[in-house]
């Protein structure tokens, strides 16, 4: 097949969130290095602006407007944690276009799965609204692309960041053109994402939340997966995999309180891959959402693309003692209304 696609570009290095700031320039410093070493397993593709036209198919135009004014000020902030610079909008144009031209090159069959390595994140971006160091909602421009330029009628988001996606949730809550799926740490920032939200009106049923606690590491995510996310996964049957792929529920990470390995996320994408694989012709595309510890970032992201290139086992060992047993119950029981669990 056509191999796993990358898109990284030093200029997503130019939004400056000022000194301390977790979600840092250096998070993509840290990572170009690993994807030209990886050169010939991957194929880079080259980044493009989003345009506002894109940017209104899950914006307001009023919205894009203000995050656009924030080029002529030295420094603005739409609240405490999400500071812009001058070069802020053209980059966050650059990460969600740059998602845009992984998921053409899928389409076209140029390459078969990949990764948007991008910054700024996207998924709490409300269709009006910056916050959570997010301005446009990357993977959610993503999914209405898909489907208004070429028709899809069923694409699935898979969140596995340790943050809620409060944005890409209520973009597609009421619309069962996205199956929106979410494991993250609750209660916690930004506070949405509890069990009974399932969606609404004609979307009731496509949306899964599973709130975990504090702790949970590889055990409990591979149980999760395997019990919860790949079954209502294949029962969507959707054309196109896309995940919200952020690394702050890794066990390094300062920000969460999550015990995940780059082994365990490798595995995450090795179950989603399978489900791109048996329904959707392998098309599968992942965006970088948080994740702020360096290191733990880029082996991650290696263990990834490891997935994605089909270089990566199956995780065949016997499931570990896991403490999830009593969340999952939760979930499957707000679920089974619309799913078989
Ligand atoms: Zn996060």
């Amino acid at each position: 097949m056509a191999g796993t696609g990358v898109v990284i570009d030093p200029r997503y290095m130019d939004h400056d969130t000022g000194a301390g700031h977790p979600e840092c320039a250096e998070r993509i410093g840290a990572l170009l290095p690993l994807v030209e070493a990886l050169a010939p397993e991957v194929t880079r593709l080259q980044a493009r602006p989003a345009t506002p036209d894109e940017l209104a198919l899950v914006h307001e135009p009023e919205y894009i407007k203000e995050v656009a004014a924030t080029q002529a000020l030295p420094h603005f902030a739409f609240d405490a944690d999400t500071p812009t610079s001058p070069r802020s909008y053209e980059t966050a144009r650059l990460a969600a276009g740059g998602f845009l031209v992984l998921l053409d090159a899928i389409m076209a069959g140029d390459v078969e799965n990949g990764f948007a390595l991008a910054r700024p994140p996207g998924h709490h971006s409300e269709s009006g609204r910056a916050m959570g160091f997010c301005f446009f909602n990357n993977i959610a421009v993503g999914a209405q692309y898909l489907r208004r330029r070429y028709g899809l009628g069923r694409v699935l988001i898979v969140d596995w960041d340790l943050h809620h996606g409060n944005g890409t949730q209520h973009m597609f809550e009421s619309d069962p053109g996205v199956l929106y799926v979410s494991t993250h740490q609750f209660p916690y920032y930004p506070g949405s994402g509890n069990f009974g939200e399932v969606g609404t009106g004609e979307g009731e049923g496509y949306t899964v939340n599973l709130p975990f606690p504090a702790g949970f590491g590889d055990a409990e995510y591979r149980q999760a997966f395997e019990r919860i996310v790949e079954p209502v996964a294949r029962q969507y049957d959707p054309q196109f995999v896309l995940i919200s792929a952020g690394f702050d529920a890794h066990a390094r990470d300062p920000l969460g309180g999550m015990m995940v390995s780059e082994a365990g996320f490798g595995a995450l994408a090795r179950v989603l891959l399978d489900v791109a694989t048996e329904h959707s012709q392998g098309r599968c595309a992942a965006i970088l959402e948080g994740g702020y510890d360096l290191s733990a970032i880029r082996s991650s992201v290696h263990h990834v693309l490891a997935a994605f290139g089909g270089r990566l086992a199956a995780d065949s060992r016997a499931l570990p003692p896991s403490r999830a047993a009593a969340v999952l119950e939760r979930v499957k029981k707000t679920q089974r209304r619309f799913w078989k669990l």
